[in-house]
């Protein structure tokens, strides 16, 4: 269903050209240097206060580098129109409520704004995406409930869907299980997975469960404060002693019974 026909073939769709970021007078990130590459789920860790949340702004335009450039499909990241960049890419901050006057169905449709000319309303086409979106996110029973009354893992999968109608090339996340139970992380990361693979869209996302980063990303990036550390393959950045020296703390790793990717256990001192 979705128009994919203009997507950019280019192997990256972000490549950050020793990109430095100031709050006020404070360095937050430092002269980094990477690549995003197409079509993949690439995670984002760190300790907390590493820069991890900043650098999605900058990827997603928010924040603007005080040093060094960044490329969106090899061409400079500032040089997009705010509608355009709308068009291209969707971001799900941290904690994102959405209002409580509207119903689901309302906020699903705000996804489609960027693609509306000014003043008009959805049209058929549009209407089929939000119908497709709200289904993804088994939402249509619930589309004439109000936001307000829904718990917050139902707003999540609501903020996802408006973002699925959004129709991204790239989908940015910040943390996007944060307060969610166990049940609903793996939904929301199954319906992402899900996502990902019909529509080949590619995903950046800060998770800070290393766990679901190996279960679901397939390329890596380590920032540890402010500075890039590593980046690559899962088996060549969720190794423990990478994890154990970024993280200040003992693990144990172990494969996933299911899957066979690492996965980390914090260190048990032990009862005797
Ligand atoms: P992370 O996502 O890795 O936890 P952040 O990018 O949120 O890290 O924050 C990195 C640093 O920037 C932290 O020290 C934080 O206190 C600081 N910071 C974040 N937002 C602001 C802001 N709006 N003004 C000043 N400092 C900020």
């Amino acid at each position: 269903m979705f128009n994919l026909a203009n997507v950019p073939r280019t192997e990256n769709v972000f490549e950050l050209d020793k990109v430095s970021f100031k709050y006020n007078s404070t360095l937050i990130l430092r002269n980094i240097s990477l690549k995003i590459p197409q079509g993949r789920i690439t995670g984002i860790l760190g300790p907390n206060g590493s820069g991890k949340t900043t650098l999605l702004k900058i990827l997603s335009g928010i924040n603007k580098p005080s040093q060094g450039s960044v490329f969106l499909y090899n061409r400079l990241l500032e040089t997009y129109s705010r509608k355009d960049l709308a068009k291209q890419i969707a971001f799900l901050e941290q904690n994102n409520s959405v209002s409580s006057p509207f119903t689901v169905r309302e906020v699903v449709e705000m996804g489609r704004y960027p693609w509306l000319k000014p003043l008009s309303s959805l049209k058929a086409r549009d209407k089929e995406i939000v119908n497709y979106a709200l289904q993804c996110f088994d939402l249509t029973a619930k589309q004439d409930q109000t936001i307000g009354t829904m718990s917050g893992g139902e707003k999540q999968l609501v903020s996802l869907a408006r973002a699925m109608a959004q129709e991204p090339q790239i989908l940015i996340l910040d943390e996007p299980t944060t307060y969610l139970d166990i049940g609903h992380q793996s939904m929301v990361m199954e319906y992402l997975y899900k996502w990902h693979k019909e529509w080949k869209t590619t995903i950046i996302m800060v998770i800070h469960d290393l766990n679901m980063l190996s279960q679901y990303c397939d390329h890596l990036i380590v920032l540890d404060n402010g500075v890039f550390v590593k980046d690559g393959v899962r088996e060549e950045v969720l190794c423990k002693e990478l994890i154990t020296k970024t993280y200040k703390a003992n693990f144990s790793v172990i494969k996933h019974p299911d899957s066979g990717v690492p996965q980390f256990l914090p260190y048990f001192n032990g009862r005797s």
